[in-house]
């Protein structure tokens, strides 16, 4: 039932999930990572997809992004079923997937010479994207030199050069400390305010999804499916008042609550 009504058909959908499943099939097993799950994204809305560990969250956005193959259903970027890697999009991964001999503005412009974009096009965004993230001086730095944050940071520099009109987070702030980890999404979501890119974050962490989204896509453990959809209706930017507020401690309740009540979380 929560499936079926998960869907939005509405015509501005930017990304769509419609009974998409993936089993691994394994020498020993098989085994079903995700079970039929159906959502969608309107063009320029924050989601979050939110669930415990192992409950096929990176397995959803690999076959999004067209890196790993279904086993049924479908995804649809833009109109399009996605059905080979799809590139017209942003990707951050948890670990910051930097290549360690090339330098942050070398990592950058990967995206020029996988795309075949513009060179100095992409160098100028990089320049900016740098700036505005407080790496200007560290452009010509090699990823090792950098601290896990600065790093995160390049790699979403180095996702949003191209200007892609969808961005995919697979727990990009996993790997931060706490401090570190509140400044990114403080800055996320600046960036998000000023650009609006239609966003797909994933992360098993409540009071940051509750922080961060417009709505939050709730998964049930392994096999994942949809459990619940809640909307955040919380004003932007997400202030420290806002997220100290009773509605923000009540979102946050309702989803440990469900939690709770699935033994993710026992007291
Ligand atoms: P999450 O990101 O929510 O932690 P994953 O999508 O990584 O979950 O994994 C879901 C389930 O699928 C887990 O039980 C995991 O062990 C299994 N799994 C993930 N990738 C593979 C793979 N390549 N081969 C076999 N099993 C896998
Ligand atoms: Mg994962």
């Amino acid at each position: 039932m929560q499936n079926i009504q998960a869907v939005s058909r509405s015509s501005d959908a930017q990304v769509s999930f419609d009974r998409l499943k993936k089993i691994y099939v394994t020498d020993d097993d098989d085994l079903l990572a995700l079970n039929e799950t159906s959502f969608s994204i309107g063009k320029g809305e924050f989601v979050s997809v939110l669930g415990p560990s192992g409950c096929g969250k990176s397995t959803l956005l690999l076959m999004a992004a067209g890196l790993e193959s279904s086993s049924g259903g479908t995804v649809t970027i833009g109109g399009q079923v996605v059905e080979k890697p799809y590139t017209d999009i942003g990707i951050v991964f948890q670990e910051h997937a930097l290549y360690e001999w090339r330098t942050i503005l070398q990592n950058i412009m990967l995206q020029a010479e996988i795309r075949r974009l513009s060179k100095s096009k992409i160098e100028s965004r990089a320049y900016e994207l740098l700036e505005q993230t407080g790496l200007k001086e560290f452009a010509h730095k090699y990823p090792s030199e950098l601290s896990g944050g600065m790093r995160q940071r390049a790699a979403i520099c180095r996702a949003l050069v191209h200007d892609p009109s969808v961005l995919f987070f697979d727990e990009p702030f996993g790997a931060l400390d706490a401090l570190t980890r509140e400044q990114m999404r403080i800055d996320l979501e600046k960036m998000w305010l000023e650009q609006r890119p239609t966003v797909l974050f994933i992360t098993h962490g409540i009071s940051e999804a509750v922080a961060l989204s417009d709505r939050i896509i709730v998964m049930t453990p392994r096999p994942g499916q949809v459990d619940e959809v809640l909307a955040i209706d919380l004003p932007r930017p997400r202030t420290k008042e806002v997220l100290s507020s009773q509605k923000f401690i009540d979102y946050c309740d309702r989803i440990t609550e469900s939690f709770m009540r699935r033994g993710i979380i026992k007291y």
